[in-house]
């Protein structure tokens, strides 16, 4: 009987050994508010695409939402953070199941998309930011809050681009859909930067 019981405990550790391993991989892979992977995921996810075959048709996007400064003065980080939740969610449903989604930092995003040409990653772009201006964010008590996003694209369009590049590229795309006002798309070529 001894021995059963030492063999029980023993499971038990190995059992709690192994799901301890399992929450440290998730927790260093994802991001725990919204559920999405990091920005760490994504830079080894995007390193490892453009090494390989995929590397040549690919498509990045850096998401940043508009004004969100604002939400949190207004209406208090917690609100905020409900806000974020529902960004996630909403760039989530409408990717598909091979498209990378993660929260890249603070109020910013990032997907990553294999095998999408310029004119397939603008189009799914231009269809996350739509769906983020139709999502309904409701703060208690206030009513309505309208989020929206801005967009910033690079493909790597038949090149081989190295996992900065694109993402230097899909940031100065960014950057220039805030110069042009939010919420706005914009793309930027690889090369160009
Ligand atoms: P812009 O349109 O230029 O992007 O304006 P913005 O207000 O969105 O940009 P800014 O960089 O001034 O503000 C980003 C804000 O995001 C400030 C910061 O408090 C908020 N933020 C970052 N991370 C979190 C978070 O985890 N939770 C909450 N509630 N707010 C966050
Ligand atoms: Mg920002
Ligand atoms: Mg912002």
């Amino acid at each position: 009987r001894a021995r059963a019981r030492n063999q029980i405990r023993c499971k038990y550790y190995q059992d709690r050994l192994r799901s301890d391993v399992g929450s440290a991989l998730e927790l260093a892979l994802t991001d725990p508010l919204t559920g999405l992977y990091n920005q760490r995921y994504l830079r080894r996810h995007l390193a490892g695409l453009t090494a390989g075959p995929q590397g040549r048709e690919l498509g990045v996007a850096m998401i940043d939402i508009d004004f969100f400064k604002s939400v949190n003065d207004r209406y208090g980080h917690p609100e905020g953070d409900r806000a974020l939740k529902l960004v996630a969610a909403t760039l989530r449903a409408n990717t598909r199941v091979f498209d990378s989604v993660a929260r890249y930092g603070g109020e910013e995003f990032s997907v990553v998309m294999p095998g999408s040409g310029p004119e397939d990653a603008l189009e799914a772009a231009e269809r996350l930011r739509a769906a983020t201006e139709s999502a309904v964010f409701e703060v208690p008590g206030v009513g309505r809050v309208p989020l929206t996003i801005s967009v910033g694209v690079a493909c790597a369009n038949g090149r081989p681009a190295s996992a900065d590049d694109l993402i230097r590229a899909a940031d100065t795309a960014l950057y220039q859909a805030k110069r042009d006002g939010r919420p706005r798309v914009r793309t930027s070529g690889v090369a160009a930067v």
